[in-house]
């Protein structure tokens, strides 16, 4: 395998790779094994040509953005991880109000464009980190809003490099969740928003913030909310009235901030988060008779 790894990357491949990085330094909650290769195109031609290569060696990828929504097992990730944090930074505005974004541009960034140009739409995302990549794909939401509600549609390759378009209906958003294909990876995504005075603008986004309080009060590294809400029941407030505030298994810990925070306080594994989050669900299941689903995406090898 590293021979052939060491052919296209030194013959063809122009972006960055390192190789046997440890998961830790490239998730939220800074935990996980290493990735046997991590792999960062400089483009989308780098990105189908990276395609190619493991379809044709039945090499597996995983698609990594800021890995703010991910538990990776300790020992790692096998074949290669693909990083979208370096080559998918574009970003082009059309019309006034639509944007052409990059999949590595940061929600944040996007954000902060939009209040300079008056645009609205984005202000729920003020507190979400991670890409623009990884928000359309989690549906990523806060406070009644969704990226459902400023994607137009999505430039995607599958995994052997074909470019294709899908549309929001073609999507198929759902709670922290779309149909997307299980192979198409993002690489843009087209986004519209509404003019708005930028005054209202910023007024909404500190309303959000301070709605925030409580996770901000989140001092160790996390991966954001560990369970979907119940329909109306918030998942934070079940496991608070399961009394499991506190509680840990090794250094994985659940907040005493906020109960649908899992913390890494200090060497936590995934193996202490997972054990956590079992605990969690039976004892929510046993005081509710409500099954949890997990929010976060859980990959990777024991
Ligand atoms: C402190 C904190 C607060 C948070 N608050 C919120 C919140 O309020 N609301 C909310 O919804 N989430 C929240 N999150 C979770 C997280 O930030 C979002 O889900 C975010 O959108 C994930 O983006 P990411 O780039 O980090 O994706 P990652 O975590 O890297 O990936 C998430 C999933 O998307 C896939 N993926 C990523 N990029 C691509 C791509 N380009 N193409 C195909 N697949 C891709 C990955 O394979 C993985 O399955 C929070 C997290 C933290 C740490």
């Amino acid at each position: 395998m590293t021979k052939q790894f060491d052919l296209f990357f030194v013959q063809r491949f122009k972006g960055k790779v390192l190789f046997g990085v440890p998961m830790s330094d490239y998730t939220s909650i800074r935990i996980g094994g290493p990735a046997d290769v991590m792999a960062f195109p400089q483009d989308e031609a780098d990105l189908a040509d990276l395609l190619t290569f493991a379809a044709s060696k039945n090499f597996p990828l995983f698609v990594l953005g800021r890995g703010t929504n991910l538990l990776v097992r300790d020992s790692g990730i096998r074949g290669i991880v693909v990083n979208m944090n370096e080559g998918f930074k574009d970003m082009l505005w059309v019309e006034g109000e639509k944007a052409i974004s990059g999949a590595g541009v940061m929600l944040a960034g996007l954000l902060k464009e939009c209040e300079e140009k008056g645009l609205g739409g984005l202000e729920f995302a003020c507190s979400i980190p991670g890409t623009v990549g990884g928000a359309v794909v989690m549906n990523a939401g806060a406070y009644g809003g969704e990226m459902k509600d400023v994607v137009e549609g999505v430039e995607v390759l599958n995994r052997k490099g074909k470019k294709g378009f899908l549309t929001a209906s073609e999507i198929d958003f759902s709670y922290r969740a779309t149909g997307l294909p299980k192979d198409a990876i993002v690489i843009r995504a087209h986004l519209k928003f509404e003019r708005k005075d930028p005054a209202a603008i910023a007024a909404k986004i500190k309303e959000f913030r301070k709605k925030r309080e409580e996770t901000a009060a989140v001092k160790y590294p996390s991966a954001g909310s560990v369970f979907k809400n119940h329909g109306l029941e918030p998942a934070g407030r079940l496991i608070e009235e399961a009394g499991l505030k506190g509680c840990s298994v090794g250094d994985a810990r659940i907040s005493d901030a906020h109960a649908n925070y899992i913390v890494n306080a200090g060497g936590a594994r995934a193996r202490d988060v997972l054990g956590l989050m079992a605990l969690v669900r039976d004892r929510v299941y046993s005081t509710r008779g409500i099954v949890l689903e997990p929010e976060i995406k859980v990959v990777g090898e024991d």
